[in-house]
This record gives structure tokens, C-alpha cells and sequence, in this order.
């Protein structure tokens, strides 16, 4: 499978080049040449699989430049950290199926893309003889994902920065209590759209990106997509039982526009009507549902939530949808890009029609996420977290009877035990990896969010070849 770029100035890579590359070199994303189509007797057959042997299935059919045995051995040793077999189970309420994606080491989604990209990389490294700095803003939740994806591995300096004091007490202690020497945590004073600006800016500059050997680990690396359609296969197939005609709902709380777009790629592998509608649920954030309900793709304020791993309005990995939205048209994706570099923003109402046929969207208020945590809690005892609540009020509004529906359980409730107790009326028990974690030694340097001090700090730290 070849790789191209969302704007079309670099010639066609192969996968593992894609994942060493992050962010295309002309300033797009990467995306398969083709997507696999997976018929209807091939899909059924899988029926019975773990989810290590469906995630090969899943995979391999984008990878072809590493050989199946050792493909298959990154992905097994990827799973093995999470605390049930499943990885992501499926639990059943009222009328809703809750994806649980928080079994990993630090409870939320983001391990299962960054479990198996900290080995594919330690993989490519060892291979090639070489090393990688990798450097990545977060909003919370990725930042931990991606230091325990990369911990203690000898090719891998990890360079993380947070917005100070914009993330929960618990998601910057799982981050900076890690104090592996090859961990480096930056708290800088702004938000997370700052964060993502400044790590753009450094990418961008190609020569000191090679000279430095940096790597993407965001969501806009493509392995971290791939390695997300693969619970949207294994929701499908465990839903339906993979009875014929039978369709699946999804609904996903939404921030950068990764793990929806994961969803919308499952959906154009899978046969046809599998996955029937994908719901986008956001919080106060609100560009996304903006965009799918009017065509307006326009940057607001970041505001700050209940749900801080969607404060964002540039969603990263947008272009790669505006890429299929406009018929694959790179030059035409090219300038709409640039255009909302420049204007902060875009009018897509005339693509209104396909838009609606992919999407549907709705933004939740702090107020609906509490009540909507409560009333959960009242009628299942069972407690979601405020992102997994986004997406669960999103899916009361859409329920269609007779369609399952699947709700993305993103983050442990743990996570975010002050909303939670605020709407229940109690702190959710604490799992153990989170126990005592606030008083655990920690390491941090806070900096202003000014790109020169970054890179220079980047330059003094980084792993040389
Ligand atoms: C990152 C994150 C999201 C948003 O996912 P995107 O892929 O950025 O849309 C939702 N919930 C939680 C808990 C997250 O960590």
C-alpha cells in the first residue's frame, strides 16, 4: 500500500515511511492510496477472533513492507498491557452498548493507537540502526498515552507539551510522575491550540525536522487511525452477531477529528451499510458539529470544558475528510488549508449534501454532560466519564429504534473524579495504576508557548545519530 500526501507534492511512500514521516512533508496528512474493501463472507469469517489476530486482519491489509510474522508480534506485545483479554470490551445498558476503551495503562483510548505505535517504532528504529525524538502537544489525555507508549525505550527521546494548568491534576501527574530519563514533559503557558501551533511551526521547518530526527506522534500519525479502526470492526461484528443487513450507529465524542475519522474509514471498508450513521458529539468546542450541521468551518475561542480532551477548534486531522470531501482533489485541498490558515475559516456549505450523508452532529452542554452522567448512573449504576457523556447524550438524541448503538467509552471515570462526583454525588473508585499518583515525585519544566525557546530546548535534549 502506497501513501499519499492530503496535498500532493510528495511522491507515493510506503507505510512505514508514512509512520516515520507523521505530517507529510509539503504540509498535509497521509492517506492510503486505496482503502481496502473487505466483502461480506471475509468479514463474517472473522467472527470468532481475538482482538490481537483481528487488529492483524485489520492491519496488514495497509501495511505491506513489514513481514506478517513480525507484524503480528508488535501488535501482540501491544495488547498484552491492557487489563482484560478483550481490550475493548463491549457492555450492554438500556437501550445503549458502551465501548469500553479504557483498559490501558493510563484509561483512555489513546493507548490502543500509542501502545502499538511505541513498538512500531521501537521496531523501525532497531531495524534501521537509528534514533527518533518525538515531539507532541496534547490536551491531556494523548501526552500520557504517548510517554508510556515510548517509556524507557533506548532509540526514543519523548517530548510532550501540556497547556499549564489546563489539564486535570490527575491527566498531568500520569504524565509527569514518569521519570524514565528518556521522558521530557513541558508545561506551557497557553492553550492546547497553542501547543499544536508551535509543534506545526517546528515540523514544518523539513531541514531541522531531519536534522533532529523528529517524529509525529498526534493524531495525525496515520498508524494511530489505523490501529483505531479496528475496534469499529470488532464493535460490528460483536453487535450484529453478523446477521445480514444488520447496521451498527456510532457515536463518538470528537475533539481532533481522530477517532471519528477512524469510524468513517471502518465504514467505507466494511460492506456496504455495516456502519449506518456516525454520530460526532462535541462539547462547547463547538467548530466540528458547526461544520456538519452548516457547512461552517470557522475557529472560535478554545473554550474550557468538562471534557478538556476536546477543548480544541483546529481539528487535526480534519484535512484528511476535506481531502475525500472534495473528490480527492489535493490542489483544491491545498488551498482550502491554506485559506483557513489564513482566515480562520472555510464556508463547505456547498458540500452540505455529502457532509449530512456522512455525519450527523450534535454539541452537549456542561450542564447536559452532569445530567447526563447522573441519570446514567440512577438508571444503570453504571458511571461514564464526561467525554463518554458527550457522546452518550448525543446518542439519546439519535437512538433509531431498531439500529445498535454504539457509544465510544473513552476515557475511566477516574480520570475525572471531581465532575463525576459533582454529578453522582461521590468520587468513581480509583483503579489501581491511579492510586497515590498525585503525591508521586514528578518532573516538568514550564515555559512560555514561544517556539525559539522550544526548538532550543529540543536541540540541547534531543537523541543524536
Ligand atoms: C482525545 C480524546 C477524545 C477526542 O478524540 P479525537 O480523536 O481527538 O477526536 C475524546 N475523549 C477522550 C477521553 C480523549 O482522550
Amino acid at each position: 500500500m502506497q501513501y499519499l500526501s492530503t496535498r500532493g507534492k510528495i511522491a507515493p511512500i510506503p507505510f512505514t515511511q508514512a509512520v516515520m514521516m507523521g505530517l507529510a512533508e509539503d504540509g498535509g496528512l497521509l492517506l492510503p492510496r486505496t482503502i481496502p474493501r473487505i466483502g461480506s463472507e471475509t468479514f463474517a469469517s472473522w467472527q470468532k477472533l481475538s482482538y490481537p489476530d483481528l487488529a492483524f486482519e485489520v492491519m496488514s491489509r495497509f501495511v505491506d513492507d513489514i513481514p506478517s510474522s513480525d507484524l503480528r508480534d508488535i501488535i501482540n506485545r501491544s495488547y498484552t498491557t491492557f487489563t482484560t483479554e478483550k481490550v475493548t470490551p463491549l457492555v450492554h445498558h438500556g437501550d445503549l452498548h458502551i465501548l469500553e476503551l479504557f483498559h490501558g495503562p493510563t484509561l483512555a483510548f489513546k493507548d490502543i493507537a500509542l501502545q502499538f505505535l511505541g513498538n512500531l517504532f521501537e521496531y523501525l528504529l532497531n531495524r534501521d540502526r537509528s534514533v527518533l525524538n518525538i515531539l507532541g502537544a496534547t490536551s491531556g489525555d494523548t501526552g500520557s498515552a504517548a510517554i508510556y507508549g515510548v517509556r524507557g525505550k533506548e532509540r526514543i527521546n519523548i517530548f510532550i507539551l501540556h497547556p499549564h494548568q489546563r489539564v486535570s491534576a490527575v491527566q498531568e501527574k500520569q504524565m509527569t510522575t514518569v521519570l524514565d530519563d528518556n521522558v521530557f514533559n513541558i508545561a506551557i503557558r497557553g492553550s492546547f491550540d497553542d501547543g499544536q501551533a508551535i509543534v506545526k511551526k517546528i515540523f514544518n521547518d523539513v531541514e531541522f525536522k531531519s536534522k533532529y530526527r523528529l517524529g509525529a506522534i498526534n493524531s495525525i500519525n496515520w498508524a494511530r487511525v489505523l490501529a483505531q479502526v479496528v475496534y469499529y470492526v470488532r464493535s460490528c461484528l460483536h453487535v450484529t452477531g453478523h446477521e445480514k443487513d444488520s447496521s451498527v450507529d456510532f457515536a463518538i465524542p470528537t475533539g481532533n477529528f481522530g477517532d471519528i475519522f477512524a469510524g468513517y474509514i471502518a465504514k467505507k471498508m466494511l460492506p456496504a451499510g455495516t456502519i449506518r450513521q456516525l454520530i460526532l458529539a462535541t462539547n462547547d468546542n463547538d467548530i466540528l458539529t458547526r461544520f456538519v450541521t452548516k457547512g461552517d468551518y470557522s475557529l472560535g475561542e478554545v473554550k474550557m470544558t468538562s471534557s478538556p480532551s476536546m477543548d480544541i477548534q483546529a481539528a487535526s486531522n480534519f484535512e484528511r475528510y476535506l481531502y475525500y470531501l472534495v473528490d480527492s482533489d489535493a490542489t483544491r485541498t491545498r488551498e482550502l488549508m491554506e485559506e483557513f490558515g489564513k482566515n480562520g475559516k472555510i464556508d463547505l456549505s456547498g458540500h452540505q449534501d455529502q457532509i449530512r450523508r456522512d455525519f450527523v452532529a450534535t454539541a452537549v452542554t456542561g450542564s447536559e454532560v452532569t445530567e447526563t452522567i447522573a441519570s446514567f448512573y440512577r438508571e444503570h449504576e453504571y458511571i461514564l466519564d464526561p467525554h463518554t457523556a458527550v457522546g452518550v447524550k448525543a446518542a439519546r438524541k439519535f437512538k433509531k429504534v431498531g439500529v445498535p448503538m454504539v457509544c465510544l467509552a473513552t476515557a475511566h471515570p477516574a480520570k475525572f473524579g471531581e465532575t463525576v462526583a459533582a454529578a453522582i454525588g461521590k468520587p468513581p473508585q480509583v483503579p489501581e495504576s491511579l492510586t497515590g499518583i498525585i503525591d508521586k515525585p514528578a518532573r516538568c519544566e514550564i515555559m512560555d508557548a514561544d517556539t525559539n525557546r522550544i526548538r532550543e530546548f529540543l536541540m540541547e535534549k534531543a537523541l543524536k545519530s
